[in-house]
């Protein structure tokens, strides 16, 4: 392997590490920053993502506010409980996770949190507002992503970048982030012709496809950054016990493409641990931004 790793356990470590600074002296201040995280049903992966996250925000000294609902709860009393949240002057951020229930539009539960405290950046609002260059909540995973790539490469400015894929939540406003850096982006998807020689024109690429592996290190300009958002379970053959044995790996082929990279992100341990550190971070940053109090720097794009 030729690439310096990014190590996003570490980077999540020391984001983690700032928001506790930062919420102590908001505490000073008489405010505790409160996370409201809303579970509707029983999806085991959801459980342990909430899970985490509670236990992550009382960690940095947050407030955790967690509602378990049953599968069966209505919308219209998912959409009740949020106008409370949106009421609620303790809470500073809430997580609606998803997926929810068939029965229930999640988008129309999306668009119901304050978009003041949609610590996931998905409220229309803010999407809007991180298109047209203004202060908005920002999703987690692709700032996770920015602070990562801003660290590493100091200035983003006139590096060319490929995001492969389009999502809502990771492609399009990685996008954003990117060229709000001064990036010059090009966004790859599922129609993309020649999208291997595509990528290998990019000083950054960032692939948030759900392929496992597909990028491989021919796709790569040697000396790029690689930041791999792909999270994927696939077979690895069985245990000893006979039982099937999985493991993750991201969208990039690892082997492959760290032998022609300048750094690439590992998975696990990449991009993941920075997703649920900056949703500490945007809660942190709702709360200043509620109570008038300065935000912290290096927290938000
Ligand atoms: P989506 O399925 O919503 O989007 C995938 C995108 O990839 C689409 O735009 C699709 O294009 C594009 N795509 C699919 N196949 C190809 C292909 N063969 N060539 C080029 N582009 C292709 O996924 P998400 O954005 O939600 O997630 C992407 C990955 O990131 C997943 O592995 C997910 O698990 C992971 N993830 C990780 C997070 C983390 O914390 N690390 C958080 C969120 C997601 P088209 O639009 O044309 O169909």
């Amino acid at each position: 392997m030729t690439a310096t790793l990014i190590d996003g356990k570490a980077f999540a470590a020391k984001v983690r590490a700032k928001v506790a600074e930062e919420v102590t002296r908001v505490k000073a201040a008489g405010v505790t920053p409160g996370l409201a995280v809303v579970l509707v049903g029983e999806d085991p992966a959801s459980a342990v993502y909430v899970r985490n996250k509670g236990k992550q925000t009382v960690e940095v000294g947050m407030e955790s506010f967690e509602h378990k609902l049953p599968a069966e709860t209505s919308e219209a009393d998912l959409l009740a409980l949020i106008a409370k949240l949106n009421a609620d002057p303790a809470v500073h951020g809430i997580l609606c996770q998803l997926p929810v229930p068939d029965h229930i539009d999640a988008d129309k539960v999306l668009d119901a949190i304050d978009p003041a405290k949609d610590v996931d950046g998905f409220h229309i609002s803010n999407v809007g507002l991180l298109g047209t260059g203004q202060k908005a909540m920002v999703p987690c995973t692709p700032l996770g992503c920015l602070m990562m790539l801003r660290v590493h490469h100091g200035s983003l400015s006139g590096l060319n970048a490929v995001v492969v894929g389009r999502s809502n939540i990771v492609g399009k406003p990685m996008a954003q982030l990117l060229l709000r850096d001064s990036a010059t982006v090009t966004i790859a998807h599922s129609r993309t012709k020649e999208i291997e020689a595509l990528c290998r024109t990019a000083d950054i690429v960032v692939a948030a496809v759900g392929r496992p592996e597909m990028v491989t290190g021919d796709w790569i300009k040697p000396g790029a950054t690689v930041i791999d958002v792909g999270i994927n379970r696939i077979d690895a053959g069985v245990k000893d016990d006979g039982s099937p044995r999985t493991k993750l790996v991201g969208d990039c082929h690892f082997d492959s493409c760290a032998e022609v990279a300048g750094a690439i992100t590992p998975v696990p341990g990449g991009v993941g641990p920075m997703t649920i550190a900056c949703l500490l971070a945007n809660t942190l940053t709702a709360c200043c931004r509620a109570n008038g109090l300065d935000e912290p720097e290096g927290l938000t794009a």
